[in-house]
């Protein structure tokens, strides 16, 4: 329970293999595969050799009661890159609600079926949004029906934007039960491999992150076994006729995995935050104009000055809400969207600031900055906009409906 800011030798040992793995193997491949637009397999393969792919380097980082686990790691590997670190970290979405929903049964039979193994690594996708409903979940159309006397659910509809949507081995998907409950009459689903109905549409062609596969999913009468309902019929109807009784605790519930979840995300932005911080610090100091190198002008050092107190800041944001959530602390001030929030807007800052510090060199490909600008964007939109960010927070503070 105690707070304590300085890392233990585990931490420290964690946070430094993580690193020698991004310096070593991520970055020097980071502009091949963002040039090439694919999902870096063999770097999967690799990661799942040395066993940071895996559920059991996830489940250690979950464990760990510092909390801290995860925001070192995942800043770590995004400051290698954020296109290839979410290539090995998007499965975590789809084994993350596994975990969170599912049974021991179920995670035991699908967890590993998501990672595959190092000979033949596979991805798991989470797949919720869909065109009509991003921020505004409940407007989810994607229905699964029950068929009692064969136990068996057919779920259509149609998923947008999701990482590893159609080329996963597990997909898991979200899908209303009753329409009339909004966001509260929603269930997810694994969808087994090869499933038949379930499609992925081509690969969306994006700003960042283009190392990361997203893409459509569309779900045309897709048969699954009722064995595939996370969580399981029993505790559904339950949940349901909780949610009908005007009970708020589901709401709650959901809320909380949010505010457990936001701070690795953070983390992530942190990471392409940092890498950018970092190059730019170095360009400054070897670059000169002027007859002296551009850092000793006030403009430039203050500017690296606030983007290393805003990394810092966004950073003790995160490491807080990790902490917290591990230890069961009530997230009175949405403190996991808080640092989200910040974070993702810091990154798009500080690459920003990074691009500017180098110049037209920031603008070209010849330098990583212009990639890591690019692929913080992402990070003030998925996972929850920044405005979405702002509206838990402000409810949470006030107490009022904010819209
Ligand atoms: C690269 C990438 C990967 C993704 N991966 C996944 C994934 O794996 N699985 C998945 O399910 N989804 C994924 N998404 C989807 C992502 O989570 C959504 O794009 C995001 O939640 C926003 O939804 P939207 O795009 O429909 O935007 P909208 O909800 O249409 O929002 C548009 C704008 O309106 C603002 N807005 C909306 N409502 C309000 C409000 N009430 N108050 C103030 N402003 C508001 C938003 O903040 C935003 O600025 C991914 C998206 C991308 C681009």
């Amino acid at each position: 329970m105690e707070f304590w800011l300085g890392l233990d030798e585990d931490q420290i040992e964690l946070r430094d293999w993580v690193h020698g793995f991004a310096e070593g193997v991520i970055r020097p491949a980071a502009a091949e595969w963002d040039e090439r637009e694919e999902t870096p397999w063999p770097i999967l393969q690799e990661a799942a050799k040395i066993g940071l792919y895996g559920f059991e380097f996830l489940a250690n980082a979950w464990s760990d009661h510092s909390g801290l686990s995860l925001p070192l790691a995942n800043e770590e590997l995004f400051w290698g890159d954020g296109g290839i670190g979410m290539a090995i970290s998007g499965t975590s979405l789809a084994v993350a609600a596994i975990y969170g929903s599912g049974t021991p049964d179920q995670l035991a039979e699908w967890v590993p079926q998501c990672f595959g193994d190092a000979d033949d690594p596979k991805v798991g996708a989470f797949c919720t949004t869909e065109p009509e409903a991003g921020s505004d979940v409940g407007a989810m159309r994607t229905r699964a029906v029950y068929d009692e006397a064969k136990d068996e659910w057919t779920i259509t509809g149609q998923k947008a934007y999701a990482t590893n949507g159609g080329i996963a081995n597990v997909h898991v998907v979200t899908a209303s039960i009753d329409p009339t409950l909004g966001s509260r009459g929603q269930a997810a689903f694994v969808i087994p491999p090869g499933t038949p109905g379930l499609e992925g549409s081509r690969k969306l062609k994006k700003l960042g992150l283009r190392a990361s596969h997203t893409a459509d999913v569309f779900l045309d009468s897709v048969r699954v076994p009722g064995s595939c309902l996370l969580g399981g019929k029993e505790a559904l109807d339950e949940r349901l006729a909780r949610v009908r009784e005007g009970k708020r605790a589901t709401s709650q519930a959901a809320m909380r995995t949010f505010e457990l979840s936001r701070p690795a995300v953070g983390a992530q932005a942190l990471g392409i935050a940092r890498a950018a911080y970092e190059y730019a610090l170095d360009y400054a100091k070897n670059r000169v104009q002027f007859g002296r190198a551009i850092i000793e002008n006030q403009a430039i050092a203050f500017a690296l000055a606030d983007m290393r107190t805003e990394i810092d800041a966004a950073r003790l944001l995160v490491w807080r809400a990790a902490w917290m959530g591990i230890n069961n602390q009530q997230f009175t001030a949405a403190e996991g969207s808080m640092s989200k929030l910040k974070a993702g807007e810091v990154g798009v800052t500080v690459t920003e600031k990074a691009v500017q510090i180098l110049g037209g060199a920031g603008y070209v490909r010849d330098h990583p900055v212009e990639r890591m600008y690019r692929d913080a964007k992402i990070y003030t939109i998925f996972e929850g906009t920044s405005e979405i960010q702002r509206l838990v927070i402000s409810r949470a503070i006030s107490g009022v409906h904010i819209r």
